[in-house]
């Protein structure tokens, strides 16, 4: 590999001298499917570029924001004009509130939004706030849901931990981790067991309304209603984490496509357009509690910047078009018919998980519903499936337990090359 790879190897290898496992982001140093990884360069399009030359058709899609695919000229340009304009002010601007704008538009339940800078930072936020305003210390996630890296939400915490088979983090007090209980997704049932277990003790539910991080795992019918139901007899405030789903899985997010209205909905990925952008935000009473208006603190030196916030304006008025989300739709529902098509005649037991343009191929008969539902792929043969189709120049997520995002940027040849490439792959 060092000899075919060999300025991916040298800087990796630099990278490993510089910082902990060579990354940024533990999902990037590709552990988990038995390579190093390649530096990407450049992208355009579909397209990543890595530093030895070689061009994939990407499918991580910077693990979801480019829903439009790189360097959209659009996203570029309004970059760029901002950039020349001051990257920073330290002060409110006219894009934050044009961004606001468009949120709350999209979103109805946002009746008021705060832009902060990563997901992380919103959900975090949000479960801060939904503790203020009840009064209560206790959390429900969902095991494999992935929230960000703060302390209440790695617990069972879905793809980064879970590749690496790290059940929570040291580091997390286990007072603070004592507080957030785990459930398994689409299980009602658990649910109602713990809000009886635990009677006004629990401030907040946190949920992806489409799971991502488990891979794809779609709500069951009546799981997200049911989730409203019982917060709502139990005083819980309903947090929907859409940092994925938002802007992808249609233009109001989950929350729109299955008609649930959370309290309280996280933001990132595609609104940042690629920039650092999250956002929380919902039901104005709550909203109000939040500082300046209330007492509940929450800052950002960059919260708003007027660089992301310029392209995350361009990819929502991209997206914006009636037609993006039914070519999204369409395309990945025929690589979804190519990939099942593909199982079935040769007898694999796969399991295709697909809401809109995200999906996950599991290597398991499936049914997948939930984490120990993805437990069973086999892992083995997802490390030779990811590995071949990099060989035929198709980047996949780097791991089972992730999905994969089809932009506006693939063409009908490139859904058809990568078929083909699966074809090729899974023949072998
Ligand atoms: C990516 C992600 C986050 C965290 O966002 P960051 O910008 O990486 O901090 C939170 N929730 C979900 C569902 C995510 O997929």
């Amino acid at each position: 590999m060092s000899a075919e790879f060999p300025q991916s190897q040298r800087l990796f290898e630099q990278a490993r001298s510089l910082m902990p496992g060579g990354v940024n982001s533990p999902v990037r140093a590709w552990q988990s499917v038995g390579l190093n990884p390649r530096l990407i360069v450049r992208g355009q399009g579909a397209r990543v570029y890595d530093a030895d030359g070689c061009a994939y058709l990407d499918y991580l899609a910077s693990w979801g924001p480019l829903i439009l695919g790189h360097a959209h000229p659009e996203v570029v340009a309004a970059v760029q004009e901002a950039a020349a304009a001051g990257t920073s002010f330290g002060a409110s601007t006219p894009g934050e509130v044009e961004l606001a704008r468009l949120l709350t538009q999209a979103v109805p339940t946002l009746e008021l939004v705060r832009l902060v800078t990563s997901g992380t930072e919103a959900c975090m936020s949000a479960l801060r706030l939904a503790r203020a305003a009840t009064g209560r210390s206790r959390l429900i996630k969902f095991d494999g849901c992935y929230h960000g890296h703060a302390d209440s939400f790695l617990v069972a915490a879905g793809s980064g931990v879970l590749t690496q088979g790290i059940p929570g983090s040291p580091g997390v007090p286990p007072e603070i981790a004592g507080l957030t209980l785990s459930l398994p997704y689409n299980d009602l049932e658990a649910v109602r067991g713990a809000v009886q277990r635990y009677p006004g003790e629990i401030a907040a539910l946190i949920v992806e309304p489409v799971a991502g991080n488990m891979g794809v795992a779609p709500p069951q019918p009546g799981f997200l209603q049911g989730l409203r139901d019982i917060c709502d007899a139990a005083g819980i405030i309903l947090i929907f984490d859409e940092v994925i789903t938002g802007f992808r899985v249609g233009w109001g997010g989950a929350q729109a496509l299955y008609a649930v209205r959370p309290d309280l909905t996280c933001l990132g990925k595609i609104i940042g357009g690629g920039l650092p952008v999250g956002a929380y935000g919902g039901r104005r009473d709550l909203m109000e509690r939040m500082a300046p208006s209330g007492p509940v603190y929450q800052a950002g030196t960059l919260s708003g910047n007027p660089v992301a916030v310029a392209a995350g304006r361009a990819t929502l008025a991209a997206l914006q078009d009636g037609k993006a989300y039914n070519l999204l739709e369409e395309r990945a529902a025929w690589l979804e018919s190519e990939l099942t098509g593909l199982a079935r005649s040769r007898g694999l037991p796969l399991c295709l998980n697909r809401v809109g343009s995200m999906l996950t191929l599991f290597f398991t008969a499936g049914p997948v519903h939930n984490l120990e539902d993805a437990k069973k792929s086999d892992l083995a043969a997802f490390t030779r499936f990811f590995q071949g189709m990099l060989a035929q120049g198709v980047y996949l997520p780097p791991s089972q337990f992730e999905a994969w995002f089809i932009s506006l940027a693939h063409t009908e040849p490139d859904l058809e090359a990568t078929a083909a490439a699966a074809r090729k792959v899974l023949a072998g």
